[in-house]
Order: C-alpha cells, then sequence, then structure tokens
C-alpha cells in the first residue's frame, strides 16, 4: 500500500484554485521530487500532506487512514522547512529532543535516537551549541535532525537547500541522497532546482499552474516530456 495517496485533490484560497485535480502515490521508500516555478502549489500540497493545510476536495490517505481521521500530530510526518525554524535558545541536542520530550518518551529512549541522529550527520561535535552558533549547512543538519529522530514514515522537505550556497547545497544534496539509500526511508522533496530533481529524485511530479504536467523518473521527464512546459522547465534536448 502506497503510504501517501492522494485522489482528485484540489485546494483553494478564497477563490483562488491552487491545488487543481491532483493524483499521484508515493511508494514506501521512494524519494518523489515535486518540480515546479514558484507559485505552482509545491508548498501547499507538501502543507497538506503534513496537515498544515486542508483539502477542500479529493481524499488524502495517510497508511490507508483518511486524512480527515487525522490530526497533524498523528500522522507521523516530519517536515524540514527552508528556515530550518530551529528553536534559538535551545543547544543542537534540545532541538532534536525537545519534540520527543513532548510525546512522554523515555529520557533513555530519547539520548539514544539524538546521538543515533547525531552520529549519521556527523555533528555530534554540535550537540551542545546553539543555533546562533552554526553556519547555515550545520542548522539545515539539525533541522534535518529534529525529522530523523522522529523516526517518521515519511520526511517532507520543503526546498531544504534554497538557503545555502551554491558549493555547501550540492555537498548538502549528496548527503542527503546517501541518508535517503541508508535509512530506505519515505521522501518527498519539493524544489524548483532542476538539477536538484534530476540528481535525487526516484520520480518526479512537475507541477505547473496548480496542475500536474506529468509524473516520471528523471530520464522519462528529460527524454520524453509530456508537454512544452517539461521540456522547456527540464531544458530537454530538441
Ligand atoms: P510554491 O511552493 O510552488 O511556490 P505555493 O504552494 O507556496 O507555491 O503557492 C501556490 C499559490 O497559492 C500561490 O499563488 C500563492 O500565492 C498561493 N498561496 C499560498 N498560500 C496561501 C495562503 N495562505 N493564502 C492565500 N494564497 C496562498
Ligand atoms: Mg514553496
Amino acid at each position: 500500500m502506497a503510504p501517501i495517496k492522494l485522489d482528485s485533490v484540489s485546494k483553494s484560497f478564497g477563490n483562488v484554485n491552487v491545488i487543481n485535480d491532483i493524483s499521484l502515490a508515493v511508494e514506501s521508500g521512494e524519494l518523489m521530487v515535486f518540480l515546479g516555478p514558484s507559485g505552482s502549489g509545491k508548498s501547499t500540497l507538501l502543507r497538506m500532506i503534513a496537515g498544515l493545510e486542508t483539502i477542500d476536495d479529493g481524499a488524502l490517505t495517510i497508511d490507508g487512514v483518511r486524512s480527515e481521521n487525522l490530526a497533524p500530530g498523528q500522522r507521523n510526518v516530519a517536515m524540514v522547512f527552508q528556515n530550518y525554524a530551529l528553536y534559538p535558545h535551545m543547544t543542537v541536542h534540545d532541538n532534536m529532543a525537545f519534540g520527543l520530550r513532548n510525546i512522554g518518551m523515555s529520557a533513555d529512549e530519547i539520548e539514544t535516537r539524538v546521538l543515533e541522529a547525531a552520529r549519521m550527520l556527523e555533528m555530534e561535535e554540535l550537540l551542545k551549541r546553539r543555533p546562533a552558533q552554526l553556519s547555515g549547512g550545520q542548522r539545515q543538519r539539525v533541522a534535518i535532525g529534529r525529522a530523523i529522530v522522529k523516526e517518521p514514515k515519511a520526511f517532507l522537505f520543503d526546498e531544504p537547500l534554497s538557503n545555502l550556497d551554491a558549493a555547501l547545497r550540492v555537498r548538502t544534496r549528496v548527503e542527503l541522497a546517501r541518508l535517503h539509500n541508508r535509512m530506505q526511508a519515505t521522501m518527498i522533496y519539493v524544489t524548483h532546482d532542476q538539477t536538484e530533481a534530476m540528481t535525487l529524485a526516484d520520480r518526479i511530479v512537475v507541477l505547473n499552474n496548480c496542475r500536474i504536467e506529468q509524473i516520471g523518473t528523471p530520464m522519462e521527464v528529460y527524454l520524453r516530456p509530456a508537454s512544452r512546459f517539461v521540456a522547456g522547465f527540464v531544458g530537454s534536448p530538441g
């Protein structure tokens, strides 16, 4: 069963339609990229899956349970935001532990998870620092660590690299790909960057004007674009 499934989902803000009849299924362990220009609805779609926005029409199911029956906290998905959204007054350790303490997890289990995530992201030496004492790339790793410790069913990334400089963006992208391979985790990754999409995705969902232009592997989208828009956006040959 696909962990995340959308069936003819639509949404408007006021009378502006921002998501139009979207159907897709994210497979278990898949890294699916939502690729599209600014304003194409990528973040709204991700926020609906996270439970941060309601849907107007259609059905969203997570592990077979319809979203109306799931509070955001019950969805077991972890979102990583573009601006990191760290707590400035807490150490790196506590930023990662906070969400787990809130759900009443035992202190031992919390320590195990925080240390394991820190090791995985090679940031054990940063645990006692506060966000102000970190570089942009390190902050982004903490934000990813905070998602990992939840051991979520799926990770939702909203343009996680867009605030990093070019070199760091490439490095973090490679780290993310490695993390995905190691964890075999289900991930949705939102970006407007064709290179990120091409290098990270198992499958790409190309969005434009609130609708899906094409769903396919990077090669399919690149070599057999379904529309002029897709061809232009991903820079297909010919
Ligand atoms: P993307 O992430 O692809 O840039 P968004 O999902 O952020 O696109 O936005 C899609 C459209 O929805 C845009 O036209 C945006 O202005 C509009 N929009 C997003 N959030 C809101 C909101 N809370 N209220 C009104 N309009 C919104
Ligand atoms: Mg966005």
